[in-house]
């Protein structure tokens, strides 16, 4: 099964902002400590940008069943460091007549190995 949408990783991305972020402290600290040659391939380095590569699996099912059950399920796997994250939510809508105070609903989110913390999946918010 090939997956929906292959995205950045957001731990893997932070990762290497820190480390890109280091490296220029590093390059700047070097000055005058190092041979010329040196700060400039350290100072190359440093400013070439970010490799973002998409190791972001990521799995989403969305919809209304002809019950009137909506119901999202979204999963992502790192390729890389193995985060992961779950979102699954289900609710029911209703069908014809049904008045909205009868909705009931069931969320879950649950974070896999390597996630320090969850993500928030923003719904309908125009972003
Ligand atoms: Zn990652």
């Amino acid at each position: 099964m090939s997956a929906d949408n292959w995205a950045i990783c957001p731990k893997c991305n932070a990762a290497k902002i820190a480390a890109k972020e280091k490296q220029l402290l590093d390059a700047g600290a070097s000055y005058g400590k190092v041979e010329p040659a040196e700060y400039l391939r350290m100072l190359e380095a440093a400013n070439k940008p970010i490799d973002s590569e998409s190791t972001l699996r990521e799995d989403y099912e969305i919809g209304v069943d002809t019950n009137g059950e909506f119901s999202v399920d979204y999963r992502c796997l790192c390729n890389d460091c193995k985060f992961a994250f779950r979102y699954k939510h289900s609710e029911a809508v209703g069908t014809v007549g049904d008045k909205p105070t009868n909705r009931e609903r069931k969320s879950t989110n649950a974070m896999l190995g390597g996630a320090e913390r969850p993500l928030e999946l923003k719904l309908g918010k125009g972003e």
